[in-house]
C-alpha cells in the first residue's frame, strides 16, 4: 500500500530523553499501568492515527465512497442513541489500522472535503451538547479543528472563534475560509483577543463556551529536538495551570446562568486537568460539575479508552495499544447563577 509506504519512508522522529524521564516519573504515579501502554503508543509513530472529519458544506459523494473502499468506518452512530429519529450530522471516519490519507490543499473557489484530526478531539465538542441557534464561544480556537466540528454539528446563532496568537489567528481564518461557504460566514465572528479578558468584556453572553486550553501537548513535547529545549518546556509546564485557570474563570464569566462550559486539554497531566478544574470549582461560586453523558461514553468506548479515576471531575481518554486515540481530557461545568 503506497500510503503506508510513504509513512514508513518519513524520517524517524527522535524522542527527547529528558521529557521521557519526566513523563515516566509523573505518569507512572498518576496513571499506573495505563501509562506503560500509553507510552508504547507515544513512542511508536507508526501506530498514530488520524480521524477524517467530513465537511458537510462540501460535495462528499466521492469521498465517502473512497473512504469506504479504503476500509474506513464512521466513529459515531448515524442516529442519536437517545432518539432514533434524530440524525447526527457530525461524521468522522476512522480506520482500524494506522492508514493515512493526504491533506487537501487550499483552493479559493473550492471547499475542502475533510479535516484530519485526533478523533478524541471530537469529545469536547460532543460534550457541549449543542442545540441549533445557540451562541457559542470557542475561546482558544486555532487552528480551528473544534470550531469546524461545532459547525458540522449545528448551525449556531453565532460562533465566536478566538485566538490570541497573531500567526495562529491567521491560520484559524484560513481554516475557516477553506471549509465554510460564504453564505454561512455571517454566523462566525473571528477575534484576536486574550481569552482571559473576554469574560469581563462580554459577561453572560454565551450559551456554551469551549476552553480547549493551551497545554503541554504530550505528543509534540516528547519529540523535542534537543535536551535544552526539553528542559525549557518542562519549566514552562509549571506555569500552564495558572493560565488555564484564568481562561476557565473567564469562560465561566462569559457563559449565561444555566449555560455550559467545557474545559479540555490534550495532555494526561493531572496538574493541567483535574487540579485546574478542582481549583476553579473551589474558587468560583455558582458552578457545578456535570458528568459526561453516559450515552457518549457508551457509544465511544469501543474506540476510546477512558482512564479510571475515582472520584473525578472530567474524563481522560488515554491512548492504549488497541485504542490509540487521545490523550484528551474533558470536563463539563454548568453555571448555576
Ligand atoms: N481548539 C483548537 C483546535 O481544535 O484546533 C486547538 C487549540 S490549542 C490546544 C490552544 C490555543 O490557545 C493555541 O492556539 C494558543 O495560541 C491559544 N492561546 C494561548 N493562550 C491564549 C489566551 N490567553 N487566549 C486565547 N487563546 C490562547
Amino acid at each position: 500500500n503506497t500510503l503506508a509506504a510513504q509513512c514508513k519512508s518519513k524520517p524517524q522522529k527522535k524522542v527527547c530523553k529528558t521529557v521521557l524521564k519526566h513523563f515516566d516519573a509523573q505518569y507512572s504515579e498518576e496513571l499506573g499501568e495505563q501509562w506503560y501502554s500509553a507510552r508504547d503508543v507515544l513512542l511508536n509513530p507508526l501506530s498514530w492515527q488520524y480521524g477524517v472529519l467530513l465537511n458537510r458544506f462540501s460535495d462528499l459523494t466521492n469521498v465517502k465512497q473512497w473512504l469506504a473502499e479504503l476500509g474506513y468506518t464512521n466513529l459515531l452512530p448515524q442516529t442519536h442513541p437517545k432518539s432514533q429519529t434524530a440524525h447526527i450530522p457530525l461524521q468522522c471516519f476512522i480506520h482500524q489500522d494506522p492508514v493515512r490519507i493526504p491533506t487537501q490543499s487550499h483552493h479559493p473557489s473550492w471547499l475542502k472535503q475533510y479535516f484530519l484530526l485526533n478523533a478524541a478531539s471530537l469529545l469536547p465538542v460532543l460534550s457541549l451538547n449543542l442545540k441549533e441557534g445557540e451562541n457559542v464561544l470557542d475561546l482558544c480556537a486555532a487552528p480551528g479543528g473544534k470550531s469546524l466540528a461545532i459547525l458540522q454539528t449545528v448551525t449556531p446563532g453565532l460562533l465566536q472563534c478566538n485566538e490570541v496568537d497573531r500567526h495562529r489567528h491567521d491560520w484559524l481564518l484560513k481554516t475557516l475560509v477553506s471549509y465554510v461557504p460564504p453564505a454561512q460566514r455571517h454566523l462566525l465572528s473571528v477575534t484576536h483577543l486574550d481569552g482571559r479578558s473576554i469574560g469581563s468584556v462580554q459577561p453572560g453572553a454565551y450559551d456554551k463556551v469551549l476552553v480547549d486550553a493551551p497545554c503541554s501537548n504530550d505528543w509534540s513535547w516528547l519529540y523535542t529536538p534537543d535536551t535544552n529545549q526539553g528542559e525549557m518546556w518542562l519549566k514552562e509546564r509549571t506555569q500552564l495551570p495558572l493560565l488555564q485557570k484564568e481562561l476557565l474563570w473567564s469562560a465561566l464569566a462569559a457563559v449565561r446562568p444555566g449555560g455550559v462550559v467545557v474545559y479540555s486539554t490534550c495532555t494526561m497531566s493531572r496538574a493541567e486537568n483535574q487540579s485546574v478544574v478542582e481549583a476553579v470549582l473551589a474558587s468560583y461560586q455558582g458552578v457545578e460539575p456535570l458528568e459526561l453523558e453516559q450515552y457518549l461514553i457508551d457509544s465511544l468506548s469501543d474506540h476510546f479508552c477512558f482512564a479510571h479515576f475515582h472520584p473525578s471531575v472530567g474524563q481522560l481518554v488515554i491512548p492504549q495499544r488497541d485504542k490509540t486515540w487521545g490523550p484528551m481530557y474533558v470536563s463539563r461545568l454548568r453555571r448555576i447563577y
